[in-house]
């Protein structure tokens, strides 16, 4: 019996590996200029962390999660997302104790039981970065400005930064009771799932994907007309550095993010290019869940990058030129090829990439090994080279060949591969 991975999960394979690496270093490298360090956080949590931070009438909850009981029957999830594990962890090993900032990001898989479709796994990865203990809203500028500038670096341009504030808890009362008034009009026209919602949590219809949704959603009373004074303050200051900081966007009431722990600042980054699927990031401001999880009340904002859309604008526009190896030795004969076992392993320690075929083929077969390998220098040797004392070296892009000595070609080629 052949096997093949779970439905939505899916191997990267070693040829798209490439992209993942540049990615996740270009990500760590911008992070690092302001100043956010990594924590690692483990994937599975208990059950109960997510329902409660992340709202127990969420579709990621209430649908999604993968959840089973351990033998001792605990019941644990799979983590559908990170910062209710950070916050966790955060308030675990009291790291409010130290600095009053903490500037933090984790990267790797979450795992979301939704129907699979281009752009959405049930395993997917996600690159997720937190500020706690600063209200902003310089920290809201300056996290979506990183987040943009890592995007730019990547050469992703053609981006759209939306932006939007859900305000307070004591503004969201009035506005909630407004909504359901609007709602009720319309109450045989939701689909079932938003009838639900109108009367759990009617923010949660500004996220359903029905078009018949959209379409009543389009003329719904908004958020930002109930913000309190303070609320609309922090946003208009959000407004401003933005534009201080040379930023285009587009303020989008409709945008809700899906969860019920947001305050105040919520965004999200999309690209015209992946149809549906088009947020490749967002975030926003959660300043009561590290009080709703028993810890000293901090403000927080954070978001969340899909590794995976963002890789599929990438290998869109990556070049060609594949890295290969400094060497590919082709060893002709048992003689030539014990010795050339031996090198490999002296230049490996040398710091330069080598390769060599083990199963005793022929110089052409060899070479179109090396070729397939995208080596940069062959060195030829058989029993006659072995004798004269020097082999061939070719180099594979100018197709220049030279003789060379073999008691010194370990040095030889560290010299050339190191320059
Ligand atoms: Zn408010
Ligand atoms: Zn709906």
């Amino acid at each position: 019996m052949q096997y093949k991975a779970v439905r939505g999960f899916k191997d990267i394979l070693p040829d798209q590996v490439g992209t993942w690496t540049r990615f996740e270093q270009e990500a760590k490298r911008i992070f690092g200029l302001f100043g956010y360090r990594e924590i690692r956080i483990p994937i599975l949590e208990s059950m109960e962390l997510f329902a409660r931070g992340i709202g127990e009438d969420t579709d990621i909850v209430s649908k999604e999660m993968y959840t089973f009981r351990d033998r001792r029957g605990n019941h644990l999830a799979m983590r559908p997302e990170a910062t209710a594990s950070i916050l966790r962890a955060f308030i675990e090993h009291k790291l409010y104790k130290g600095s009053p900032v903490h500037k933090l990001y984790t990267m790797g898989p979450m795992f979301r039981y939704e129907r699979p479709q281009k752009g959405r796994r049930r395993q997917f990865h996600q690159i997720d970065v937190e500020i706690i203990g600063d209200p902003g809203p310089r920290s809201d500028s300056e996290l979506i400005y990183m987040i943009m500038q890592l995007f730019s670096s990547l050469g992703l341009d053609d981006l759209e930064l939306h932006i939007n504030s859900l305000g307070c808890p004591t503004d969201r009362g009035p506005f909630r009771s407004k909504l359901k008034d609007y709602l009720k009009d319309y109450t045989s026209q939701l689909c079932p799932d938003c009838q639900e919602r109108m009367e759990t949590n009617p923010l949660r219809v500004f996220d359903c994907k029905v078009d018949r949704c959209i379409e009543i959603m389009k003329d719904a009373p908004t958020m930002l007309d109930f913000l309190c004074e303070d609320c609309a303050q922090h946003f208009k200051q959000l407004e401003d550095y933005l534009t201080q900081l040379g930023m285009d966007y587009v303020v989008n009431s409709h945008l809700m993010r899906g969860l019920d722990y947001y305050t105040r600042t919520t965004f999200e980054v999309q690209t015209p290019e992946l149809g549906a699927q088009n947020a490749i990031a967002g975030g926003g401001r959660y300043d009561n869940l590290m009080a709703d999880f028993d810890g000293p009340a901090t403000p927080a904002i954070g978001f969340a990058i899909g590794q995976e859309r963002v890789i599929e604008l990438l290998e869109g526009r990556e070049e060609a030129g594949e890295q290969g190896p400094d060497l590919f030795v082709a060893a002709l004969g048992t003689d030539a090829e014990d010795r050339a076992f031996v090198w490999l392993q002296e230049m490996r320690k040398k710091g330069i990439w080598c390769e060599m075929d083990y199963r005793s083929s022929g110089l052409k077969a060899q070479m179109r090994h090396a070729d397939r390998l995208h080596a940069k220098r062959v060195l030829i040797v058989g029993d006659d080279e072995l004798a004269k004392g020097s082999g061939i070296l070719r180099d594979m892009s100018t197709k220049e060949q030279r003789e060379v000595p073999l008691d010194t070609v370990v040095d030889e080629i560290a010299r050339l591969s190191h320059r």
